[in-house]
């Protein structure tokens, strides 16, 4: 793309007096603005001719990466297939165009729908019930909270003011935590990467809300202890909750209601579709064990984010019953595919095999002076999206890597030719990678000096010059 041509910003081209639309003929009259409302200066609008900004977001829209437009092995995050489909079925008008406030007998068929998701939400995870409300994992995870301490709190049990929280797990967990206004205790991991069930007895005690758990963690490794977990924290009084962002290295294998888990929440925008790059938009349902029903919370009105709700009720239909016990064996097949092909050059810390995904901590050759953060800048002058880095904090370098479960063979063949190909540039030349990326559009960002001295603001000055 040719950013002098066609600018960095629409305002850098505008031109006054240039045109590029024409607004229809006002049918509706001339009404008085009142004079406080009335804008006491110009409105400063970019002034463009048509081609200039077609051209202009078209080019923009180009640099943007997505799963459409590669492969994308972001670990933790799950950004998995969204079929076009799905798309379509939540587009379609007759849902699209709802009103939320309509009379309660014109909405049966998004009624449905919701119905219909949460009945396939409870079969997959073997929960009692399901509410739709949370518009994310985040808001599903203080949703849960929020009934758990409902739960004790109507059993007049006052004393649980703690959540235990694996120190592998994802940063929302201790955060929404500490929104719910409960203090979290850290409970250790083992050298192979799972709950350490001794550290976990020795905090145990009756001021223990709940244990909040991510399975597979977020190492990708299943927590083969969660009977004996469940068990202890049972007899503590204090309850078990799921993290289940990313559920489909499970879907088909097992269900959390059966594992002695009493609230969770999921993901739809990763688990069931939704693209959900740069923020959003989520859906984050919590279901709940038997018994929990009524200590749903109101937190959001209506239905949640309903789209979402009918993008993941698609493709669950899409795959059906059968297929859908696919997913988790086949994500995981992927994540272990990758793995074994590269552990002799990038570190594994964690051998044996994984779920969904995997993490490994660098690269296995120190001496390079090679980052990880080095290799996901220069996966991106191949064309590949980077993985997640720098999370888990359990490891300085950790690379935190997700295929989705349908990517063919050829794609990650690619990719791991890419990587391995980046572990030998390493070695022969360093600066290359530790410069990289060179062919974006942007080259490599100084993160501290973005993060200490960030511009937020653009200020257009009257001649059009503009000052940053
Ligand atoms: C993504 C994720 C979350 C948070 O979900 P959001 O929708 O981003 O709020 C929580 N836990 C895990 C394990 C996740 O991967």
């Amino acid at each position: 793309m040719n950013n002098k041509l066609y600018g960095n910003l629409i305002f850098e081209l505008s031109k006054e007096g240039r045109r590029g639309y024409s607004l229809p003929a006002n049918r509706f009259g001339n009404y008085p603005v009142p004079k406080e409302l009335q804008r006491k200066e110009e409105a400063g609008l970019p002034e463009c001719d048509e081609l200039t900004v077609v051209r202009h977001y078209t080019n923009h829209s180009s640099n943007n990466f997505g799963v459409n437009n590669g492969f994308y092995p972001l670990g933790s995050c799950t950004m998995k297939y969204n079929p076009a489909i799905d798309e379509e079925m939540s587009a379609m008008p007759e849902f699209s165009n709802l009103h939320p406030l309509q009379p309660h007998h014109t909405v049966a068929g998004a009624e449905d729908v919701c119905n219909l998701l949460s009945e396939s939400l409870k079969a997959i995870t073997g929960m009692e019930a399901f509410t739709l409300k949370p518009y994310a994992g985040a808001h599903g995870e203080l949703t849960g909270l929020m009934i758990i301490k409902a739960y004790h709190e109507s059993r007049g049990d006052m004393k649980r003011t703690k959540v235990i929280v694996p120190d592998s797990a994802h940063g929302t967990n201790p955060a929404s935590a500490a929104v719910c206004g409960l203090s979290v205790v850290e409970v250790k991991s083992r050298a192979d990467g799972t709950v350490d069930v001794d550290d976990l007895r020795s905090i145990l005690d009756e001021t223990v809300a709940a244990m909040m758990m991510t399975n597979p963690n977020t190492l990708g490794l299943f927590e083969k202890s969660i009977p004996e977990i469940a068990e202890l924290v049972h007899s503590h009084g204090a309850l078990m909750y799921y993290d289940g962002a990313n559920l489909n290295p499970m879907l088909g294998a097992c269900r959390p209601g059966d594992m002695g888990f009493d609230v969770m929440h999921i993901n739809l925008h990763k688990t069931f579709a939704t693209p959900h790059g740069g923020g959003g938009p989520g859906a984050g349902p919590v279901g709940v064990r038997k018994g929990l029903e009524q200590f749903f919370p109101t937190v959001s009105p209506y239905q949640g984010n309903f789209a979402v709700a009918m993008r993941a009720y698609a493709y669950i239909l899409s795959l059906g019953k059968e297929n859908i016990k696919m997913v988790g064996p086949l994500a995981t097949l992927n994540a272990n595919y990758i793995k074994e092909s590269l552990k002799d050059v990038y570190e594994l810390p964690i051998d044996g095999l994984c779920k969904h995904e995997f993490v490994f901590n660098g690269l296995k050759d120190k001496s390079t002076g090679v980052t990880t953060m080095d290799v996901a800048k220069r996966l991106l002058d191949y064309g590949y999206h980077a993985p997640t880095i720098y999370f888990p904090l359990l490891f300085h370098e950790s690379l935190m890597i997700e295929p989705a479960e349908n990517e063919s063979k050829e794609t990650m063949d690619g990719f791991i030719e890419v990587m391995r190909r980046i572990a030998e540039e390493a070695k022969t030349e360093p600066d290359t990678v530790k410069n990289a990326p060179h062919n974006t559009p942007i080259g490599r960002v100084d993160d501290v000096l973005a993060a200490k001295h960030p511009i937020v603001t653009y200020r257009q000055m009257c001649n059009n010059k503009q000052e940053q």
